[in-house]
């Protein structure tokens, strides 16, 4: 999700001082949202005093790639205290780069996901923040304008995990289709007993559909830009989830016994299409963006009608 935070906004990145110093051409860059705390341990905030950034944080959550050798910088997404009690529902956040390297940041612990070590990506970990100060040029854009950021990079950032759940969906379903042809039980092979068939079938249909949504969220998103796809890209984030974790339990379902053990790659993929219903956002929280958006497309050709 990074490198679309950089694709984007990299001459913010570029202009800020931290980066000459601390940024090899390979560097790792986790995302740390405050916000979103697995076990929040104390309130996390940051103010600014001067010319100095103060964080302040203990959060244990799964930051993805901070296990990463090659990680020396963190964007860290919080609460801004002197945004004030005036300030919009989204100005109240800022986005800092906090060098790992930073005194008051630790790595506490790394973490698994589903018992595995994840660590394709380096592996995720707890981090605490505590008394981090760095100077306040490190603020990208400008103080409050962290979900300005945020919804530049979010909106393709989770399009790209939902295209990738549709190529998980396909592996499985293919997988699914040469078990159940070639695996025979009750003197009948798997897809002649009618509800295999009816699973093989039901997968093709919920992967088509999440394809085309998939599409319209893109090409929403590439004609009418970020705020206009909100809606899509809920609505795709929710059901590519939702339909990857159907297709991938299937799957498994058909392999029996084979189908969670270390002989078939359904297990690991059912661990990665899981968290997508969690990360960058549990699906209820999307599900109730999706009916506030609905409600006010509702209203407004309500009222182009009067
Ligand atoms: C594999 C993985 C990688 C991750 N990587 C990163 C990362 O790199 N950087 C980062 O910042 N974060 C990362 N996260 C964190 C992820 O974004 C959060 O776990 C997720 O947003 C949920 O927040 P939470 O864990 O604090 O759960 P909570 O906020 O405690 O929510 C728990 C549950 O409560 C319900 N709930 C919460 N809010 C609402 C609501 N408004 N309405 C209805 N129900 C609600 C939902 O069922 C939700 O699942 C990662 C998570 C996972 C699983």
């Amino acid at each position: 999700m990074l490198h679309l935070l950089c694709r984007h906004w990299g001459h913010l990145l570029s202009n800020t001082p931290v980066m000459p110093q601390c940024v090899p051409p390979t560097i790792t860059i986790i995302f740390c949202h405050f916000r979103t705390a697995g076990i929040l341990v104390s309130y996390q905030q940051c103010s600014f005093s001067g010319k100095v950034c103060h964080a302040q944080g203990r959060v244990t959550l799964l930051f993805q790639s901070a296990g990463n050798p090659m990680c020396k910088l963190a964007v860290v997404m919080c609460r801004s205290k002197s945004a004030g009690l005036n300030s919009t529902r989204h100005s109240q956040h800022s986005m800092i780069l906090v060098p790992m390297d930073t005194p008051g940041v630790r790595k506490i612990r790394p973490l698994t996901v589903f018992g595995q070590d994840d660590a394709s990506h380096g592996g995720h970990f707890e981090i605490h923040f505590d008394n981090v100060r760095v100077p306040t040029s490190h603020i990208l854009l400008g103080e409050g304008r962290g979900f300005e950021i945020a919804q530049g990079r979010l909106g393709p950032g989770r399009l790209h995990h939902c295209m990738r759940a549709v190529g998980v969906a396909e592996r499985a379903l293919e997988l699914l289709c040469q078990r159940a042809a070639s695996r025979c039980a009750f003197r009948k092979m798997l897809y002649q007993h009618e509800v295999v068939s009816h699973w093989i079938a039901e997968c093709r249909l919920a992967i088509e559909q999440t394809r085309l949504l998939a599409l319209h969220a893109a090409y929403t998103l590439d004609t009418h830009g970020n705020k206009a796809a909100r809606k899509q890209i809920a609505m795709i984030k929710v059901a590519a989830g939702r339909m990857a974790c159907k297709v991938v339990d299937c799957a498994i379902q058909v392999h029996g016994g084979a189908g969670v053990s270390e002989d078939f790659p359904l297990a690991q993929m059912y661990a990665y299409v899981r968290t997508l219903r969690l990360a960058d956002g549990p699906d209820e929280v999307h599900l109730s963006s999706i009916a506030r958006l609905e409600l006010t497309d509702q209203l407004r050709r309500t009222a182009a009608k009067l």
